[in-house]
């Protein structure tokens, strides 16, 4: 099998931060600065369109900026690092352009620009290089106008950073995110060449089955995580609203929120990096092909993470040189016999398990998917040989995660079962 090339992948790094009362206190100016400038800007826009004018560019508003800052309304923006306010220039460019992509076409339907509030879950702020951040000898996080914050060091950066951006959360909880670029060459010697094709099938019955055999659950400590937040969320509505019992319960509700989120991404990044290290290519079936976006089960989709998951093996095989393919189902799966290959016909959700009428082999549903996607996988390598896109690969928001030093499950306690 062709072995791909490696590819430079933008990884962002999350490490949870600990800034003093006094920095908490600058943090939110530079927080609700960026956002009114946010908000500002959109309005400029909004009015230009509503006017008939043609769209304010990006320069044009860097020009309004600069005069607004020193108008006596907003004098105030001048207490916070100007890159911040930049960036969220920057913020507000890349929301028109993704809605505007959606529209024509290039990337999913995305709703127009929306004002932030201040009761939004998630705020941020972001310094690029030319704020002057620095991680300091003493291992602080500097930052322009707030000061030298405390970061717990979860794990190693692999490069130097040009770009952090401060986060608080719904949980109240403060993060530091980084965006580093892998190095390919140190990369090289990290996974050696294999010569095996896996298919994935992401089932409804297991979060994933792969064409060995494999079936993959969702790991015990994330189910016991989901639960404590259904439990959470059913304890917060019966709490009176706009009370300070819900206030509480609501905060309960976004800590277990995003205990299920790490939980998630530990595992999906487990999973994906012990995919990727053992096979040179990897095919999943694609999620809008399967046709479940706008069933019933969509939730349950959405649950499971998939397309995080999906996207993880994608960046993960570019960066590694493996071959990532999706594969478009022309027809379904479970009608194709995954060992001779004869189709016989449709059958019902619930048969779980049949005999192949014409070579008799017994075929398991999910597994029998996943062996036909790497059989098709197979087919596509061996066509155009292992392809990996050479461009680069944008960091994911949210990726990485931080990962606590705590308890690191096994492959047994990662609901991986070997048949
Ligand atoms: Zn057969």
């Amino acid at each position: 099998m062709t072995a791909g090339r490696l590819t430079v992948v933008q990884l962002r790094y999350n490490f949870r931060v600990y800034p003093s009362p006094g920095q908490r206190i600058s943090l939110a100016k530079a927080f609700g600065c960026a956002r009114v400038v946010f908000n500002d800007a959109l309005r400029v826009r909004e009015d230009a369109r509503a006017a008939g004018l043609p769209f304010v560019t990006s320069g044009e508003l860097s020009k309004w900026l600069t005069v607004v800052k020193r108008t006596p309304e907003r004098v105030w923006l001048g207490e916070v690092s100007s890159v911040v306010l930049q960036q969220s220039l920057r913020d507000l460019d890349t929301a028109y352009r993704n809605f505007f992509g959606g529209l024509k076409g290039k990337r999913p339907m995305m709703g127009a620009p929306r004002f932030k509030s201040r009761r939004d879950s998630r705020q941020a702020v972001r310094f690029t290089a030319n704020a002057g951040w620095r991680i300091t000898d003493g291992g602080k996080l500097r930052l322009p106008k707030i000061g030298d914050v405390r970061v717990k060091w979860s794990r190693q950066l692999p490069s130097v950073p040009s770009t952090v951006t401060v986060v608080k959360d719904a949980a109240g909880r403060y993060f530091a995110s980084f965006v580093v670029e892998t190095d390919p060459a140190a990369d090289l010697g990290r996974m050696p060449e294999t010569d095996t094709v896996v298919g994935i099938d992401l089932g409804l019955t297991h979060f994933a089955v792969l064409s060995d055999g494999r079936k993959i659950d969702s790991p015990r400590f994330l189910r016991r995580a989901e639960k404590k937040l259904k439990r959470a969320q059913r304890a917060m509505s019966r709490k009176a609203k706009e009370s300070k019992n819900r206030d509480k319960a609501r905060i309960k509700v976004a800590r277990a929120h995003g205990r299920v989120a790490d939980a998630r991404r530990g595992f999906h990044h487990r999973l994906s990096t012990e995919l990727i290290r053992d096979s040179q290519a990897v095919a999943v079936e694609d999620l809008a092909v399967k046709g479940l976006a706008r069933t019933r089960m969509a939730k349950s989709v959405h649950d499971a993470g998939w397309s995080a998951f999906v996207a993880m093996l994608e960046y993960k095989a570019a960066r590694y040189g493996r071959a990532f393919l999706r594969i478009g189902r022309f027809e379904p799966t479970s009608q194709v016999c995954s060992n001779c290959g004869v189709k016989d016909g449709p059958k019902p959700l619930h048969v779980r398990e049949w005999a192949c009428g014409a070579c008799g082999a017994v075929l398991d549903r999910d597994v029998n998917a996943a062996v036909n996607v790497a059989k098709a996988a197979g087919l596509a390598v061996s066509a155009c040989g292992a392809q990996v896109r050479p461009e680069r690969v944008p960091a994911q928001r949210g990726e990485a995660g931080t990962h606590s030093k705590g308890r690191r499950p096994t492959a047994a306690q990662a609901g991986i079962s070997v048949p």
